[in-house]
């Protein structure tokens, strides 16, 4: 990765490098007393492939143990996409633009049709908060929405008898994941074997050691249980710290189970962990500011250090349970990991020239446009024998002018179509980028700029801005900001000219 130089005061200049945390909402990196962290695909990312494909594997095998003929299903992992949103109803998942309109929709495994899709949803806005959908929040849900999707296509072919409707079936799917996570099997594979799973970072460890000697409390709060986590922190991290120093002398309080969203909203039990295996205490006074707890609520955690929610930073990567719960109920500041992100930076960044070859493009076809509707008016005015005229052209000529444009627009709308597929296309063919929905944002950037005040790409990218970094929000485009009045302003002289001194 690319580092800071040390820096002489005359170099100062040189810092800081490109940006890796992307700033929503201003945050002092200083006023953090606490950073806590999520485990799974926070702190440690799996190859997603692997560990998908093997979720994938048990959960059939559940599936299949209750007499569903699964057998030749296999987990395709270009299916899906983080943020894409599950319809219970309808048997389809789909991916709108921040305003929940959809735009685009599989349904079972087969893409709809865009004239489908309008017919379907022209009338429907996307609203996560009802029944009817289900938000994919993390890497964890690509197996969940790529059996679902395979199992639709198998009940529209009649061969799930006694399976009464989509949302039936999304219940089934639903709890035979939560089973198959819970049971053990999956777990034990993953333990077993983590070179294949998981995918070190050697950076994230001293990441965490210049915040710990920066003097801010570590917390670890994640959802898995206490011998996984053990197992897995101790995997990926100890071999990165200094001399005996292992990942539990990093964090000051360690909660397993913690039974996010519910850990920001409810008062769920506490127990102490006071074994290696796991062996509990049930915990009546509270957490204390050091200890390995399991269950628990935020309201503790804040109590124990003796600091308020807006002193503690969250980094994590599920969007609703760690990033958009902390942040509305319990008002810590949040920063969500999005492993997507360098991928897709890379793409746009690749993209780059061509994207700027089809604004242009698409700045072109809006003055054609512009400057035919004005024609249009034009002729229509003079035809009806009204209003006032711009230049002296007769209507045949105006009409000559209009097929011209018409012409021109033909050859532009050519130059734009490739470019504009290639851009739908980048990072995923189906589904194009995470955080686009045509040139809109997605409902999953809707999201993040909501409820995540910063995100990053991967823990170690905190690397790049220090602990003690103000990380300031940009001030945001709005639709009326002089750039885009000029640009306005542009097409209408094109306009003019059309309308004008051509006729
Ligand atoms: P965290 O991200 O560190 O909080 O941990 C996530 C935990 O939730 C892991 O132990 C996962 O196995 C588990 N998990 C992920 N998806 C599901 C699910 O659909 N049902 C139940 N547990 C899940
Ligand atoms: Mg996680």
């Amino acid at each position: 990765m690319e580092r800071n130089p040390v820096v002489s005061s005359d170099a100062i200049e040189l810092a800081p490098q490109r940006s890796r945390i992307f700033c929503n909402r201003t945050l002092n990196l200083r006023a953090m007393h606490a950073i806590g962290y999520d485990m799974d695909y926070t702190l440690i990312h799996y190859n997603v492939r692997d560990w998908e494909n093997t979720a994938f594997e048990h959960v059939k095998r559940n599936f299949i143990d209750q007499g569903w003929p699964l057998e030749s299903l296999r987990y395709d992992h270009e299916l899906m996409i983080r943020g894409l949103v599950i319809d219970k109803e309808l048997g389809n998942v789909v991916k709108t633009d921040r305003f929940g309109t959809v735009k685009h929709a599989f349904h079972g495994t087969q893409p709809m049709r865009f004239e489908d899709i309008k017919k379907v949803y022209a009338q429907v806005v996307v609203d996560l908060s009802a029944d009817r959908w289900e938000f994919l929040n993390t890497l964890f849900s690509m197996s969940e929405a790529c059996l679902f999707a395979q199992l639709v296509d198998l009940l529209d072919a009649s061969k799930l008898p006694g399976i009464l409707g989509y949302a039936q079936l999304y219940r089934k799917v639903r709890w035979t994941m939560d089973y198959t996570h819970m049971e053990g099997r999956l777990k034990n594979e993953i333990v077993s074997n983590p070179d294949r799973f998981v995918d070190l970072d050697p950076e994230a460890p001293l990441a965490l050691l210049d915040q710990y000697h920066a003097g801010k409390k570590l917390l670890l709060i994640t959802n898995s249980e206490w011998t996984y986590s053990r197992k897995m922190m101790s995997y990926a991290f100890d071999r990165f710290l200094p001399g005996n120093m292992t990942w539990r002398d990093l964090f000051a309080l360690i909660i397993v189970e913690a039974r996010k969203p519910a850990f920001f909203t409810s008062r769920n039990p506490l127990f102490e962990v006071v074994s290696e295996d796991g062996l509990l205490r049930p915990v009546y006074d509270g957490m204390k500011s050091d200890g390995i707890y399991l269950g628990g609520h935020a309201g503790q955690v804040e109590e124990a250090l003796g600091i308020e929610g807006n002193q503690i930073l969250f980094v994590g990567d599920h969007i609703f349970s760690d990033v958009h719960v902390s942040k509305d109920v319990q008002r810590w500041r949040t920063a969500l990991v999005l492993r997507e992100l360098e991928a897709e930076v890379e793409a746009v960044r690749g993209f780059e020239s061509d994207q700027r070859r089809l604004a242009e493009l698409m700045e072109r076809k809006e003055a054609l446009e512009s400057g035919y509707s004005h024609l249009r008016l034009q002729a229509q005015r003079l035809k009806n024998g009204y209003g006032p005229r711009t230049g002296d052209a007769s209507l045949e000529q105006m009409q000559g002018t209009m097929q011209e444009v018409r012409a021109q627009l033909q050859t532009v709308d050519a130059d734009i179509r490739p470019l504009a597929r290639a851009s739908a296309e980048l990072s995923s063919t189906s589904w194009g980028l995470l955080m686009r929905a045509g040139n809109d944002k997605s409902q999953l950037a809707r999201q993040v700029e909501r409820y995540a005040d910063i995100y990053l790409a991967k823990v170690s990218d905190f690397l790049v801005h220090t602990p003690f970094a103000y990380l300031r929000a940009s001030r945001g485009s709005l639709p009326h900001d002089p750039g885009r009045i000029e640009a306005q302003d542009m097409v209408q002289s094109v306009d003019l000219a059309l309308g004008g001194s051509r006729l």
